[in-house]
C-alpha cells in the first residue's frame, strides 16, 4: 500500500499524490498566540511534525506554511488586561511557542507567519467576494453569506438545510451547529485595533486570515490542510467557502484533522482549565522526548488520554529503545552474520513503512520496531546475533528515528554513559580495596538517577531505568 490519508473532504482514505509531481504544498492553522501553548494544542503539532516527517521520508519536497494568529477577541481582551499593545502582548506568547516546539523537537514550516502582517491581503480576498456577491454589510462589519455558496457543509458533513437568511455572528468562536453568516471584517470598536479598508476602518476576522495566507503562499489550489477537529467546523468550513467563493476553483485537496487530547475524557482546553503545558511537564521532571514520543505514538485520528503513567510508560519505552541501541554498541559479537537477523530487520522495516503509509498509523509503526528488538534480543542472548547485523539493526533504529527523534536528545537530568563509565570504573576500584561501602554508594545513587548496574561474569553491565 502506497501513502494513504483520511481525507475529512472526502470522508474516506484516499491514495496521496501532490499537485505537482514531488512537492507537496501544505497549510497548517498555527496557535494563536494569547498565552503558553498546552499539550493538547501540542498534540495537534507533533502531529504535523510526523506527516512532515514522512513526507520528507517518501522523497517529496515540503512547501509548509504555518499562520500565527495574532490578532482576535481573546488576544484583545488578554492585551488590554495585561496593559501591552497587542504586538508587545504577543510577541512574548509567539516566543514562547517557538521555543516550545524547539523542545519538542518539531521542524519548524517553511514559512510561519503572522495575520497582522497579511491585513491588505486579507481586504484584497474580502474585495473580491464583494465582487461575486457573496458578501453584505450590517452596522459597519462586512459579512460572508452562507447561502451563497452552495457546497456549505461539505467538509464538515453539516446538513444545510436549516440556514436561516441573515442570521449572523461577530464572535471568532461560535457554538457548534449554529449555522450562521460569520463576519470577515469587523467594525472597529472603541479601544480596539483598527485597520482602513473599502468596508471602513475595523479588523479582520479569523477565518479570513486563513484563506489569505494560505492561497497567497501555496496557490488557489494546493495540496495538504491540517488542523486539530474542534477547527473542521465552522473555521475550515469556513475558509472553504471564503476560498472557493473568491476563485471558484477547489481549495485544500487534503484535509487532515488531529483528534482531540482529553484529560479525564474531556478535551484539555484553557476554558477548561484542565491544561498542563510543556513547561509544567518538564518542571515535573519528565522529559521533553517522553512527551514527544507520547503525543507521537497514538495515532493522529485517534483520541489520546493523557496520564501521568502514561507518560512513564513513554519515558520506559525510551529506555528500551536506548538499551538496545546501547548493547548494538557494546561490541564482541562472533564474526559473521546471521540472515534470520537480516530478515527479522526486513520485515521490521516493512511493517513500520506499511503503518505510516495507512494514514500515518505510528502505533503499528511503533510495533514493529518493539516486535524487532524483542526478538533480536532473544537471538542476542541466545549468541546468535553477529557483527554483521550490527548495521541492519542500526537501519531499523535509523528509519524510527527519522520520525519520532526521541533517542538522539539528551533526558534533563539522565546520567551520560560517560559519566556512567566512569563511576563503574571508580566502583570495581572500591571493591577491589575492599571498600564495600563506597562501592554500594556509587550503585545506589546511579539506581536513584534511574542507572542500573548489574554485575556478570563478563564485567559490570549497565542500563537506563527505575
Ligand atoms: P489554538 O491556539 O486554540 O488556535 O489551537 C491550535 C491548535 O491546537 C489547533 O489546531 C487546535 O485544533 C488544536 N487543539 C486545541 N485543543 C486541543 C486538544 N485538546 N487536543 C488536540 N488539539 C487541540
Ligand atoms: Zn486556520
Amino acid at each position: 500500500m502506497a501513502l494513504h490519508f483520511y481525507n475529512t473532504l472526502s470522508h474516506k482514505l484516499e491514495a496521496f499524490a501532490p499537485l505537482d509531481d514531488d512537492k507537496v504544498r501544505m497549510y497548517s492553522c498555527g496557535p494563536t498566540v494569547y498565552n503558553y501553548v498546552h499539550i493538547g494544542n501540542l498534540r495537534a503539532f507533533t502531529f504535523q511534525d510526523i506527516l512532515r516527517r514522512y513526507l520528507h521520508h517518501c522523497g517529496y519536497e515540503l512547501y509548509h506554511v504555518m499562520n500565527v494568529t495574532d490578532v482576535d477577541d481573546k488576544i484583545i481582551r488578554d492585551s488590554v488586561k495585561a496593559g501591552k499593545s497587542i504586538g508587545e502582548f504577543t510577541a512574548e506568547f509567539r516566543k514562547a511557542f517557538e521555543e516550545d516546539a524547539a523542545t519538542l523537537r518539531l521542524e519548524p514550516p517553511e514559512r510561519v507567519t503572522p495575520a497582522t502582517e497579511h491585513i491588505g491581503d486579507m481586504i484584497d480576498l474580502i474585495s473580491r467576494l464583494a465582487e461575486k456577491g457573496h458578501t453584505y454589510e450590517s452596522k459597519g462589519s462586512t459579512y460572508f453569506r452562507i447561502a451563497s455558496f452552495p457546497g456549505y457543509g461539505k467538509l464538515s458533513n453539516l446538513d444545510v438545510s436549516g440556514i436561516k437568511a441573515g442570521a449572523r455572528v461577530e464572535q471568532d468562536e461560535y457554538e457548534k451547529d449554529e449555522l450562521r453568516d460569520f463576519a470577515l471584517w469587523k467594525a472597529s470598536k472603541p479601544g480596539e485595533p483598527a485597520w482602513d479598508s473599502p468596508f471602513g476602518p475595523g479588523r479582520p476576522g479569523w477565518h479570513i486570515e486563513c484563506s489569505a495566507m494560505a492561497m497567497k503562499y501555496l496557490g488557489e489550489s494546493f495540496d495538504i490542510h491540517t488542523g486539530g477537529v474542534d477547527l473542521v467546523f465552522p473555521h475550515h468550513e469556513n475558509e472553504i467557502a471564503q476560498s472557493e467563493g473568491a476563485t471558484g476553483k477547489p481549495f485544500a485537496r487534503f484535509w487532515l484533522h488531529a483528534e482531540h487530547l482529553l484529560v479525564d475524557n474531556q478535551k484539555m482546553s484553557k476554558s477548561v482549565g484542565n491544561f498542563y503545558t510543556l513547561r509544567d511537564l518538564l518542571d515535573k521532571g519528565f522529559s521533553a522526548a517522553a512527551i514527544r514520543y507520547l503525543l507521537a505514538s497514538v495515532p493522529y485520528r485517534k483520541q489520546l488520554n493523557f496520564t501521568f503513567d502514561g507518560l512513564k510508560a513513554a519515558q520506559t519505552s525510551i529506555e528500551r529503545l536506548r538499551n538496545f541501541q546501547r548493547r548494538l554498541e557494546e561490541g564482541g559479537l562472533p564474526e559473521g552474520a546471521n540472515p534470520a537477523i537480516t530478515e527479522l530487520a526486513e520485515t521490521a522495516r516493512k511493517n513500520f513503512i506499511a503503518g505510516m503509509d495507512d494514514d500515518l498509523n505510528t502505533a503499528q509503526a511503533l510495533g514493529a520496531v518493539f516486535e524487532f528488538i524483542r526478538d533480536v534480543n532473544t537471538k542476542m542472548d541466545a549468541g546468535e546475533f553477529q557483527a554483521g547485523n550490527v548495521a541492519e539493526a542500526n537501519q531499523v533504529l535509523d528509519l524510527f528515528e527519522s520520525i519520532f527523534d526521541v533517542l538522539k536528545t539528551e533526558q534533563s537530568g539522565q546520567v551520560s554513559a560517560e559519566e556512567i563509565e566512569g563511576l563503574i570504573a571508580e566502583r570495581l576500584a572500591a571493591r577491589k580495596a575492599r571498600n564495600f561501602a563506597r562501592s554500594d554508594a556509587i550503585r545506589d545513587d546511579l539506581k536513584a538517577r534511574a542507572v542500573i548496574l548489574e554485575d556478570t561474569p563478563q564485567g559490570t553491565r549497565w542500563k537506563y531505568g527505575a
